[in-house]
């Protein structure tokens, strides 16, 4: 989601769920290997999705994302540490074992994209391989990573590592090079650097902050809709192809808020919304002044989709 401060905010307050271990993270079962876990009550209010997908047989486990690095509006959590809450809390979903009990996986990070919400734990898993777009390595050059994380407009301290830049279509290995069911994509829109993940054994595709429900997309001033169109077009395109190939269906799963949704109807839908944009159909909600920009807000009746971006995104689009 990556909102700033200067955003207005569109959530309603929700009850937040205490987690038993008194921890910044909650995990639930998303399928027979993988668990969402939730940072549920950060202070920045971005509530991300991080991803765990557990390979035994490769003693692997693959995290999609890190999460806003356990900073937890309530003063009472113990467990901040992502790795710590991996390695140490008991997860119900898990047998109430701990997803990585006593780290004898080896992590493979894979970064979603460069905003903060996504990479703030990532120094935890400094002794591991992280992954990241090669789509435009630029963009990620250590030197613009404060600003294109947007850290630095948040005051806050922007994580330092060093990810292995993928190409479109990568195969994820495990460390002693043997092949998982994972496949990384260039998905660039929100972002330059933005990339999907799609697990083939499990007919799961996870696309960061690509879109999600019921909360707005937001596009940072580095972000492209014309861009963003033509990925949304390639994922309806893969999905459909998946889905025809072996007759079951893809879910789509996303950097806050959307899981395990079937992703053929939210690629459609959210695109139909963008179009309605593009075609003025879609009225502008609320202007203001963004990272020096005019910003504008758009939501659907019903509030299922909402866009913040730029206008010059929308008025580049439309050309
Ligand atoms: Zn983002």
């Amino acid at each position: 989601m990556c909102r700033l401060e200067d955003v207005p905010s569109v959530h309603t307050a929700q009850a937040v769920t205490p987690s038993p271990n008194s921890s910044a993270f909650i995990a639930s079962r998303l399928t027979p290997t993988t668990f969402l876990i939730k940072e549920y009550d950060d202070i920045y209010s971005e509530k991300p999705h991080i991803y765990a997908k557990l390979i035994q047989q490769l003693s692997t486990i693959i995290i999609l994302d890190t999460g806003c690095g356990g900073h937890s509006s309530n003063p009472d959590v113990e467990i901040k540490e992502l790795r710590e809450f991996l390695e140490t809390v008991g997860i119900e979903d898990n047998g109430g074992r701990p997803l990585n009990e006593g780290g004898r996986m080896k992590y493979i990070i894979i970064l979603s994209h460069c905003h903060y919400d996504h990479i703030l734990a990532v120094e935890q898993f400094s002794d591991s391989m992280i992954l990241a777009s090669g789509y435009s390595p630029e963009f990620l050059r250590p030197s613009r990573l404060p600003v294109h994380s947007l850290c630095q407009e948040l005051g806050i301290e922007t994580p330092s590592y060093s990810p292995t830049l993928v190409d479109h279509m990568h195969q994820v290995l495990s460390s002693d090079g043997k092949k998982t069911s994972i496949t990384i994509m260039h998905t660039p829109g929100h972002t330059p650097d933005e990339l999907a993940v799609y697990d083939g054994d499990e007919k799961m595709l996870y696309v960061g902050d690509t879109l999600y429900e019921n909360a707005p997309i937001i596009f940072p001033k580095e972000g492209s809709i014309i861009d963003w169109m033509e990925t949304i077009d390639e994922l309806i395109s893969f999905v459909g192809d998946q889905e025809s190939q072996n007759g079951s269906v893809v879910r789509i799963n996303a950097g806050h808020e959307t899981a395990a949704q079937p992703a053929l109807e939210v690629l459609t839908a959210t695109k139909a919304f963008m179009e309605d944009v593009l075609r003025g159909r879609e009225a502008v909600q609320r202007r203001w002044t963004k990272r020096g920009e005019e910003t504008v807000m758009y939501e659907q009746d019903g509030k299922r989709f909402s866009l913040i971006c730029p206008e010059r995104l929308v008025v580049e689009a439309r050309r």
